[in-house]
Parts: C-alpha cells; structure tokens; sequence
C-alpha cells in the first residue's frame, strides 16, 4: 500500500461510526465536497447532510484533501450539524424565511383577534345602551351613593354639599318602619294645634308622605310611592342640624301648609298641582340652611354670596339643593309628569322659594293687597301672590302656634341668631341689634314681629279667607299679649333691680 500511495497520492482516515472503525479512502485530488459526501455515505448519511468531522478531543478537524491522516487508535467521528448550531448562510436564510413567515402569521392571527374583539365589544356596550340603561344608573347611583357615604363618614355628619355634590338618602327605604298614623294623629294634622315637638324624624316622614297621599298629590302627579319615601328621606338628610333651620322647622312650615289647606277649603280653589307646589316648595323651602342669614354670607363674602352675587344666596341655594335632589331619578317625585308641567312646577317651586327671603316681605305683601279688592282664583297671577304670601305666612308661622309649642322655637331662633353675632362679632363684621345677646331678649323679640310682620300679614289674608281669624290670628294677638305682659314684668324688674343697685350704693355712701 506505501508504494501505491506514491503513484495515486491518497489519504487514510479513520471513522468512529456507531463504535465501529471505518476506513475512508480519497485521493489527495478530490475535492471537499466529495470528501463531504464520502464522509456522509461511510456515515449512513445522506450524501448532502451539513457535517463537522471532530476528533477524539473534541476539535474540528478541516474537510479537505489536506485532512491530517489518523490512526484506529485516533479516531474521526463524523456529525451531522445539529439546529443548535450555527447554520450556513443558505439555512440561516431559511430559518430567518421561517422565522418571519411565523411571525407574519401571528401577526395576523392577533390582528384578526383583536378585531374580533372590538367588534365584541362594541355589540356589548351597544346592548348596555339600548337595553341595559337602567343598570348603568343603577351602577352610578350606587357610586353616588357610596361617595356620599364616604363623604358624610369623613366629615362627621354634617349633611351637605358646599362642593355641590349629589344629595343621595344614606339610607334607603326600608331603613324606616311605615308608621301608621292614628286616626287621633291624622286629625290633629289638619290643625296648627298639632304638637311639632312630639314626634321624632321617621313620623314626621310618615306624616308628611301622608300628608302628600291625603291631598291626592301622589295620584294626580302618578308618583311612584317608593320614590316619595326616598324623596322624604333626601329631603331629611339635607336640613342640617341647626337650632332653628333644621328639618323639624321643615316639618313645621309643610304641617301648616297642610293646614291651612283645609282651614282655607283650598282643595276647592286651587288645582291639584298648584296644592302640589305649595308642599313641596314648604318642605324645600330652606334645604342645607347654614344656620347663618343672607346679611352674614354677603358680608363675610362666603361662597354663597359669591355664588349667587349677593342676590337672595340661601333662598337661591335651598332651590337649588332641592332640584338637585329631584334630579336623581330614584328621588324625583315627578318623574311621571310630562316635561311641559314639570316645567311649569319647577319655575313655581322657584318663585315660592324665593319669596321666602323677607327682604322680599313688604314689596310681596303690597302685591298681595292690590289684588285683593277683586281677587281671582282663576287669574294666575293673582293665584301667584296668594302662593307667595301663603308659603310666607307658614314659614314664619310658629307665634300661630298654643304658647307652650311656639315658645320653645323662640329659645331656637335666639340661639341661632347668638351664634351668628357671635361669630360677626369675632370676625369683625356688622352686627344686627336683633341678634346681639347684649340687646336682645324672647319679649322684645317676638313682640316687634308678631305686631308688625306677622298680625298685619295674617290680617291680610283674613280678607280673602275670614275662617283663619278665630284658628290663626287671635293666637297672634293673644301671643302678643303675653310677649308684652312678659315684657312688663321684665321692665319692673329691671327697674327693680337698678332701684335696689342705688339704694345699695346710696346706703354704702352714708
Ligand atoms: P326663614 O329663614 O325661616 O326662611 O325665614 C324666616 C325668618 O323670619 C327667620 O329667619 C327669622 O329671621 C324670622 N322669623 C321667623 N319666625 C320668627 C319669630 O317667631 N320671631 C322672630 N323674631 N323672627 C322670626
Ligand atoms: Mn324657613
């Protein structure tokens, strides 16, 4: 064999192929790609698989006719390249093919899901929208709801809304028992006789959801029964806790109202929804009341004064208030009226607040008077100043009441009015004379109103409806018989006591 290798120059090498020795023989001529296919076909491979020829020692041994010649004892392995390696450029260039080919599909596949689910979705809120309105409501209400509950947790109690936020009940229906009113009760409401102390805040809601079913107000505006209750409820929720403009105040103006419905056979004179305006613009009248008058928000600048520039900032606020709790759908009380007559309520409601300020009193009592010489109960205007002075003549109403029932709301307002000097006098702004602790007392008080704001005001009214003089105006008069007697008696006392003051210091000086 050396001396043939000399005449055909060729090679041996030496294969490990499945742990047996393999022989190759080529000539020292061929080519590496023959050499390649050699290596594959002594392999069991096929001629054209991508092979590496590693020796014992795990190097790469060069796959040409310059390949170092081994020995048995030193063997070749011949292996086919696995995906783990490196490809050649051409298979790199597949794979790469591949690779861009796959990602083109999912791709696409992602495109077409995405699609698909926005398509999904927009079916989903179309059927929220169409079908599904009232869940919406029900999901924002219960927001509302929860935010209220937040925002009455963190500030203790105190009910409202400077930031004008919705007025949701914190508390829903069923939280209070139906209360059913005696026949004894509901006699007694009719009257301005009715003991306003005696009863706590769910029977006075009972009351005046009776009072709203008892009129027909509930039939003739086809009010959802369960919505009044929750109506009362917000309305309740939004008088704050002040001495005197708190809800029971409320319940007071309304509860005369009722009465003097009956007292004055209104129920025959006016339509059922001027009676249902009457109501609830009493039982709206002073919602979210500060405890603090329009003179001390327009001087102190508060933000109500800036709100409504100075022009009736409480009266415009309590109207406001009470719209914004009829704008909850789950509150408002005519929701089943036709928008044509909520519109007419509405700017109703607006008016009979509003002339409860009493800088409006003079210029709304002279209004009544000219139309009472030839009053109209079918001349809406005329109707109008009669609505006026009715709201006004409830909401001022407590001196109408028995003395022992009146006398304690005296004690509220005083103290109300202290609070509000008080605080004028700490921060340096002008002080009424009527609400200075200094100067005034429940005698003094009462008096001056009840001769000249209240009497010739119910006198007034006595022209058109003479019944109310026995029920309504003697108490006022006989009230301010016992303010003047009260007087009196504290006018000789302190003459007594400044009396007994000189005689002390006359007796000192001697
Ligand atoms: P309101 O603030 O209740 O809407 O309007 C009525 C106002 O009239 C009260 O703020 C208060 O100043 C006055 N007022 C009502 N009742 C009485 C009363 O019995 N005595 C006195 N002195 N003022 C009253
Ligand atoms: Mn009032």
């Amino acid at each position: 064999m050396g001396s043939s290798s000399s005449s055909f120059p060729h090679r041996n090498i030496y294969l490990d192929v499945d742990g047996k020795v393999q022989k190759v023989v080529f000539s020292q001529h061929s080519s590496p790609c023959d050499i390649k296919e050699l290596l594959c076909s002594s392999s069991n491979l096929p001629r054209n698989t991508a092979i590496k020829l590693i020796n014992p020692e795990g190097a790469m041994v060069s796959i040409d006719a310059t390949v170092p010649a081994n020995s048995p004892n030193f063997l070749y392995k011949v292996v086919p390249l696995s995906t783990s390696q490196p490809p050649e450029r051409e298979d790199m260039f597949q794979s790469l093919l591949t690779q861009v080919a796959e990602q083109f599909t999912r791709a696409f596949r992602i495109n077409e899901l995405k699609t698909e689910v926005t398509n999904r979705l927009a079916a989903l809120e179309k059927r929220v929208e169409m079908e599904g309105l009232k869940v919406v409501e029900i999901e924002k209400c219960k927001n509302d709801l929860r935010k209220l509950r937040d925002e009455v947790t963190s500030r203790g109690g105190s009910s409202f809304t400077d930031e004008g936020k919705k007025v949701t009940p914190r508390r829903d229906v069923p939280t209070y028992p139906k209360y059913t009113l005696s026949q004894e009760t509901i006699e007694a409401l009719k009257k301005p006789t009715f003991d306003v102390w005696h009863w706590e805040h769910n029977e006075m809601l009972s009351c005046l959801e009776f009072m709203y079913h008892d009129l027909g107000l509930v039939k003739e505006f086809n009010m959802n029964p369960i919505i009044l209750k929750r109506w009362l409820l917000a309305i309740q929720e939004n008088y704050r806790d002040n001495p005197f403009h708190n809800f029971r105040h409320c319940f007071c103006v309304s509860q005369m109202m009722y009465g003097m419905i009956h007292l004055c056979s209104l129920q025959g004179k006016l339509t059922l929804t001027d009676l249902g305006i009457l109501m609830t613009a009493a039982v709206c009248h002073d919602l979210d009341h500060p405890g603090y008058n329009n003179t001390y928000q327009i001087n102190a600048r508060t933000e109500l004064a800036v709100r409504y520039n100075d022009i009736s900032p409480l009266e415009n606020h309590h109207c406001a208030v009470a719209f914004q709790i009829l704008s909850l759908p789950e509150c408002n009380i005519f929701a089943n009226v036709d928008p044509e007559t909520f519109r007419k309520i509405r700017q109703a409601i607006i008016t009979l607040i509003l002339a409860t300020d009493m800088a409006k009193h003079g210029e709304i009592l002279e209004g009544f008077k000219q139309k009472l010489d030839n009053f109209d109960f079918n001349n809406e205007e005329h109707v109008t100043c009669l609505k006026k002075v009715l709201i006004k003549c409830c909401d001022i109403s407590n001196e109408v009441r028995p003395s022992e029932v009146a006398e304690p709301w005296v004690d509220c307002l005083l103290e109300e009015y202290f609070m509000q000097s008080d605080r004028e006098k700490s921060e340096g702004l002008p002080v009424a004379p009527f609400m200075d602790r200094d100067k005034v007392t429940k005698p003094t008080a009462q008096i001056g109103f009840i001769k000249f704001v209240l009497i010739p005001m119910f006198e007034t009214v006595m022209k058109l409806f003479p019944q109310i003089e026995e029920i309504m105006v003697q108490p006022l008069r006989d009230s301010r018989d016992h303010y003047e007697e009260l007087k009196q008696l504290e006018d000789s006392m302190t003459e007594q006591s400044s009396f007994m003051s000189r005689l002390r210091k006359d007796l000192k000086s001697e």
